[in-house]
C-alpha cells in the first residue's frame, strides 16, 4: 500500500504500482497532471473543471486521486454504461494496484433496481389479464433472474427490451414504493443499495 504522503504523480510512475498490474502501462505527463490537478482539488475541498483531449487517460487519472483520497469521494458518471465499466472494470484494478481495502459502491436510481413487491403484482396482474406474448416471457425471465441476483439491477438482464413496458410494473417510483411498510422490505434491492453506498468510501 503507498504511503498516505506519497506523491499522486508516484502511482503512476514507471516502476509505480499501476505500471506493476497493468500490462503495457506507461507514463504519460499529461495524466500525471490531471490526477494531481484532481488530488489537489480533492485535499483542498475546492472545484476543478478539467478539460481533457483524448489519450490522456482521463478516467485512471480521475479515479486513482478518488481512491487516494483517504475520504468518501462520489463518482458521478454521464452515462450508465460508464458507470457500470468504472466499477466493475476499473476500480477493481486501481484498487488491487494500490492494495487498498476500500470500500467501493455502485449506486443508481430507483428505476434501475427491480421491486420485489411490483414483481409479486405484476405477476398477480398476468394471471388475470392478457398479455403481449412478450410481456409474458420477459416477465418469466424477471423472475427466474430474481432469485439469483444479488444486486437487482436491472442492467444485468441488457440484452432484454428496455423499451417494453413491463420494466415499469417491475420497478418503482417514489410515489408508489411502499417503504417501511413494504412486506418485502427487508430484501429490498434498493434499501440494499443505498445501505451499501452509505458504508462505502467511493460511490460510483
Ligand atoms: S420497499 Fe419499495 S422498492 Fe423496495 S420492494 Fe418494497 S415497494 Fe419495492
Amino acid at each position: 500500500m503507498p504511503p498516505p504522503h506519497a506523491d499522486v504523480a508516484d502511482l503512476f510512475a514507471a516502476d509505480g504500482p499501476l505500471a506493476r498490474v497493468i500490462e503495457g502501462f506507461a507514463t504519460r505527463p499529461e495524466q500525471v497532471s490531471m490526477a494531481q490537478a484532481v488530488a489537489s482539488a480533492l485535499a483542498m475541498r475546492r472545484h476543478s473543471l478539467i478539460e481533457a483531449g483524448t489519450g490522456v487517460g482521463k478516467t485512471f487519472a480521475y479515479l486513482v486521486p478518488a481512491l487516494f483520497a483517504h475520504r468518501r469521494v462520489i463518482v458521478s458518471t454521464g452515462t450508465r454504461t460508464l458507470q457500470d465499466q468504472l466499477f466493475h472494470r476499473d476500480l477493481p484494478v486501481i484498487a488491487r494496484a494500490m492494495g487498498l481495502p476500500v470500500r467501493v459502491a455502485m449506486l443508481k436510481g430507483r428505476s434501475n433496481y427491480l421491486c420485489l413487491q411490483r414483481l409479486e403484482l405484476a405477476e398477480r396482474e398476468v394471471a388475470t389479464n392478457t398479455r403481449s406474448r412478450n410481456a409474458m416471457r420477459l416477465l418469466n425471465t424477471i423472475r427466474r433472474w430474481s432469485h439469483t441476483t444479488k444486486s437487482g439491477d436491472i442492467g444485468e438482464l441488457a440484452e432484454q427490451n428496455e423499451q417494453e413496458p413491463i420494466w415499469q410494473a417491475v420497478t418503482s417510483t417514489r410515489e408508489n414504493c411502499l417503504g417501511g411498510e413494504c412486506p418485502v422490505f427487508q430484501r429490498c434491492h434498493v434499501v440494499a443499495a443505498r445501505r451499501e453506498a452509505q458504508a462505502a468510501d467511493v460511490i460510483v
